[in-house]
């Protein structure tokens, strides 16, 4: 028989060690994220400016640079214990099929319903809208984790939810729109024919398929015009990074349990919103200068924005409605390829992490479809959990890492997240299977003619 392991297959927190404050790590940042910015004025966004959008205590939360640890309010904290903490898993099988003398973690989030980490801000969020005495919130989805996620937490505060889905995922993904329908959500294909824009989206391009900066637009105009509704997002967002905070602030408990300290801590980055909340103590820790860390965001090489963007303030959704943020961003124009990985098909990214990356805290890499998938049918077949697409990302950069490890016998300890698991995205796995999937990488040539349209600021 072989000996007993010395660190257990899952590390879990008892509720009693769960965070009960989230980390802001701006508060830490010597360079804060550029604030956002007026469409019209190009001046800094005032409170009072965005509360028709947003609510109240979201905007203070969004505007906050400075106060270092939030208290999480109790209602939260009691949803939290429902499906957290969640595991901290030592990836041994995977190891040792690797044959590498690397130490693989990960932060499992797809212990819930909605199968991803969206649920820990779609708490929160739904939480201060109702605390507001608002009657309901808006938002978007795109492959929809997070228009489940919010479904989920609006049912169970007794709010309404209006969905605006982008169309492609809405005939797609029939199941993940009857889950939200369980939920109570009202879920609309977009673009609709129901808002001004989403009227102007379908007349300028029949047929369209929407994408998601349409349905941000769509939401964001059914908000401000429905009395006792707010719009929210599910990344991107300085509150949003804020919420995920409790991915990290586990994780490192978890290790620092058994006195582990990660070498590289490794993440799928769409908004950035996993990712930040991953990395957020970790990173804290950098910037104060007390312990250095190897932080690698992965993107689809389908839409690059950390690796081929550019730093400059762009407009958030298509319909130019939201407010300007200063990030990587490949053009709101930029429509990605149909990339099977939906929660990552986003032209732009957190202003949090943009910083910190233009700044050289943290590496980004890109990785082609077919190896994400190949990443993750391995994973599956060893670690059991069938992976999101998005989550996939991260797992074939944290296999690459491992391999060279064996390479260089180096033990590094290797942290990464799995944000998800991937029950409804078995279309792409069978296109997968099928031998029917493509990489698609756009070209120096489509990317530039989508940075023309960025706005000029300053
Ligand atoms: C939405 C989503 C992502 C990407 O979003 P981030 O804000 O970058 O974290 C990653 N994984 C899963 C499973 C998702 O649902």
């Amino acid at each position: 028989m072989a000996a007993a392991k010395e660190i257990p297959y899952k590390i879990y927190l008892k509720e009693s060690e769960m965070p009960e404050t989230w980390y802001n790590v701006r508060a830490d940042m010597k360079n804060k994220p550029a604030p956002l910015l007026n469409p019209g004025t190009h001046e800094p966004m005032k409170a009072e400016e965005l509360a028709p959008v947003f609510c109240e205590e979201l905007i203070a939360q969004e505007l906050d640079n400075e106060t270092r640890n939030v208290p999480i309010p109790q209602e939260i904290l009691d949803f939290y214990k429902m499906y957290r903490p969640s595991p901290l898993v030592r990836a041994y099988c995977l190891e040792e099929k690797l044959g590498t003398p690397a130490k693989i973690y990960y932060k499992f989030e797809g212990n819930n319903t909605s199968g991803s980490h969206k649920l820990n801000s779609a708490i929160a969020q739904a939480y201060y809208a109702k605390n507001q005495g608002l009657k309901g919130v808006t938002t978007e989805t795109g492959a929809g984790q997070w228009g489940t996620a919010l479904s989920m937490a609006c049912a169970y505060l007794g709010l309404d939810c209006k969905v605006y889905m982008v169309k492609v995922s809405y005939e797609q993904k029939p199941f993940r729109r009857e889950v939200m329908r369980t939920y109570g959500a009202s879920v609309t294909p977009s673009p609709s024919m129901e808002t001004n824009i989403g009227r102007e989206i379908n007349a300028r391009f029949p047929g369209t398929t929407g994408s998601l900066g349409c349905a941000i637009s769509e939401a964001v105009e059914v908000a401000v015009g429905t009395p006792g509704y707010r719009y929210v997002l599910g990344s991107v967002l300085n509150q949003v990074l804020l919420h995920q905070s409790v991915i990290g602030l586990e994780a490192k408990a978890a290790l620092d349990k058994y006195g582990i300290v990660p070498d590289v801590i490794i993440g799928c980055a769409g908004g950035g919103s996993n990712l930040g909340g991953l990395i957020s103590p970790f990173m804290g820790e950098k910037l104060r200068g007390e312990r250095d860390y190897r932080i690698v965001a992965v993107e689809p090489a389908s839409c690059p924005s950390f690796t081929r963007g550019r730093f400059a303030y762009d407009f958030c959704d298509t319909g130019k409605v939201c407010p300007l943020a200063k990030m990587y961003t490949l053009g709101s124009g930029f429509i990605p390829a149909p990339n099977h990985a939906g929660g990552l098909r986003y032209h732009g990214m957190s202003s949090i992490l943009s910083q910190l990356y233009h700044d050289g805290y943290m590496e980004a890499i890109s990785v082609p479809q077919t190896a994400v998938f190949e990443a993750a049918e391995y994973f599956a077949r060893c670690e059991g959990i069938l992976p999101a697409p998005e989550s996939s990302h991260a797992i074939r950069a944290a296999i690459d890492e491992a391999v060279k490890c064996r390479e260089t016998g180096k033990e590094e300890t290797i942290l990464f997240g799995l944000t998800g698991t991937g029950y409804f995205d078995m279309v792409a796995y069978e296109k997968f299977h099928d031998g029917k999937m493509t990489d698609y990488i756009p070209t120096d040539e489509e990317l530039a003619k989508s940075f023309e349209g960025l706005p000029k600021i300053g």
